[in-house]
């Protein structure tokens, strides 16, 4: 997983630059396959093999080599100083095994690629014991968002879809709109009866930071929301994030313990680290999610939690962290 988190970070970090658009990809793709198969790298280096591992080419075989023999990157190294990376005497390290399950996912309700029932398994596969199901809203009309009637249809397909599985627990939820003016696109009385809220910010993302600000502020102060969903709406190399106060808006969100989401899809990854660290020390607690639509990219997690030990959150400040049991106190 070293070797997988290594190459996501050099993936990220090329990002930063648009002219590194398809070496990011590359990376990133590399290490994703890396943390869904879990080769054995080693005896791959051993035997040379590691070109054989999809995505890996000479100059990402190279990297993986030095990790192999010296657990260190000379590239990952010079990436962090050319793109002005802090230092990283920080960090913190809890264990990725005691992840208890993921808050944020699609299915073919909205946008997924997979069936409930196919995402449930391969959640399940994974060890984890709950699993957040949070189609879009309505608004985004392009990924057949969920008003209360689908969502009430939805509900009853998780329920047969529950009875199929063993150790984990289906959460019904829904990923929110945030709408300009900082409402959300579903009523309270649809929101209330849901698991799980994420509220995201998916257009109009160029708004005035002061517009922003106050947009940001509505959502974090709504009742029925749980976590803001990759808070910035960025995807780095082709798409800036919105800009806010980020500090009040933050602190705003920890006085309602409303947790920030640090999306680890490489197209997003958001929070960045930086400002992560800046969450962390407003009080805020966090959620560690793939947005996984299809049940591969729930491996998305492990390539990129390095974003969260770097940004030193600990164990306790992260929700997947918590059982089924604990997650449901959190949630209300
Ligand atoms: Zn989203
Ligand atoms: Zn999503």
């Amino acid at each position: 997983m070293a070797a997988a988190q290594a190459l996501s970070e050099i993936g990220y970090l090329l990002r930063q630059n648009p002219d590194e658009k398809f070496r990011a990809r590359a990376f990133s793709d590399a290490a994703w396959a890396i943390a869904l198969e879990r080769p054995d790298l080693a005896s791959l280096h051993r035997s040379g093999g590691l070109k054989t591992l999809p995505g890996v080419g000479e100059g990402i075989a190279r990297v993986l080599t030095e990790l192999v023999e010296t657990g260190h990157s000379r590239y990952l190294d010079r990436l962090r100083q050319e793109t002005g990376q802090p230092a990283r005497d920080d960090e913190s390290d809890f264990d990725l095994r005691s992840y208890q399950g993921d808050l944020h996912s699609h299915t073919r309700w909205s946008d997924g690629r997979a069936t409930m029932l196919e995402m449930a398994q391969g959640a399940q596969a994974r060890g984890y014991s709950y699993l957040g199901v949070t189609d879009h809203s309505p608004r985004i009309k392009v990924v057949n968002g969920l008003g209360a009637e689908r969502l009430l249809a939805q509900s009853q397909e998780m329920a047969a879809a529950q009875k199929q599985l063993d150790s984990l627990t289906l959460l019904q939820g829904i990923e929110v709109d945030i709408l300009e003016d900082g409402a959300l696109d579903l009523p309270d009385a649809v929101l209330e009866i849901l698991d799980v809220v994420i509220a995201s910010p998916h257009v109009k993302l160029r708004q005035e930071p002061e517009a922003m600000t106050q947009r940001m502020l509505r959502a974090v102060s709504h009742p029925h929301v749980d976590v803001i969903g990759h808070p910035t709406g960025r995807r780095p190399g082709s798409r800036e994030g919105a800009s806010y106060d980020l500090e009040l808006v933050f602190k705003e969100a920890a006085r309602n313990r409303v947790a920030l989401e640090i999306d680890c899809d490489p197209a997003r990854m958001d929070l960045s680290p930086e400002m992560a660290r800046l969450a962390l020390e407003c009080g805020c607690n966090f959620v560690l999610s793939s947005d996984a639509h299809a049940p591969e990219e729930f491996a998305y997690v492990p390539m990129a939690a390095w974003m969260a030990r770097r940004a030193g959150i600990p164990a306790e400040r992260i929700l997947n962290f918590k059982t089924l049991d604990e997650l449901t106190i959190s949630l209300r």
